[in-house]
C-alpha cells in the first residue's frame, strides 16, 4: 500500500510553488500532462500551465513531460510551446520511461519528483523508482474519472 502513497498531495498542479519544490530537496520535476497540466482534451496548454511552468524553470529546476498518452501528436505540440523535453506512451507504472527520463536529466532518482493526477500510474510509478512522489488534483472531469477516483481515493493522503 505503501507504493500506492503520494510523498505529497495538492488540491491542483498551480498550488505547487517553486520554493516548495526546493524544500522537497529535489533539482528537478517529472510532470505528467493529461488532467494535471490540461484536460485531455485541451491541445494546448492552458495560459496558467505556461506562467507556472516558466516559473518552476526560472527558479533553476529542470522539467521534463512523462506521458502515457499514445498520440506523439499531442504530445509533442503541447510540450513544444513550452519548450520542455517529453516522452509520449511512457507506460507508466513500468519503469522503462522513468530510467530514460532519469538519464536525460542526468540525475539520482532522490533528486527528481514525480507529479501527477493519477495513482496507479504516476505515484506507483515514481515510488517503486525512489523518486519523490507528488499527486495533484485533477483537471479532468466526467464518469471515467469518478470512477477511478473512487478506486483511487483511498491512497489520496501523503504519507507520515
Ligand atoms: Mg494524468
Amino acid at each position: 500500500m505503501k507504493m500506492l502513497t503520494p510523498d505529497i498531495v495538492y488540491g491542483n498542479v498551480y498550488d505547487i510553488r517553486p520554493e516548495d519544490v526546493r524544500s522537497w530537496g529535489v533539482d528537478a520535476i517529472v510532470v505528467d500532462i493529461d488532467g494535471t497540466l490540461a484536460r485531455k482534451n485541451q491541445p494546448d496548454p492552458p495560459e496558467k500551465t505556461t506562467a507556472w511552468l516558466h516559473a518552476i524553470k526560472e527558479s533553476g529546476i529542470s522539467v521534463m513531460a512523462l506521458s502515457n498518452n499514445r498520440s506523439f501528436k499531442r504530445v509533442s505540440r503541447f510540450c513544444r510551446d513550452l519548450g520542455i523535453e517529453y516522452i509520449h506512451f511512457a507506460g507508466k507504472p513500468f519503469k522503462k520511461a522513468f530510467l530514460t527520463a532519469q538519464k536525460i536529466l542526468g540525475m539520482s532518482c532522490d533528486k527528481i519528483a514525480v507529479i501527477g493526477d493519477q495513482i496507479f500510474t504516476d505515484v506507483l510509478g515514481g515510488n517503486r523508482m525512489g523518486m519523490k512522489t507528488v499527486f495533484v488534483g485533477t483537471m479532468d472531469k466526467g464518469l471515467i474519472v469518478n470512477i477511478r477516483l473512487f478506486f483511487e481515493r483511498p491512497f489520496i493522503k501523503p504519507k507520515n
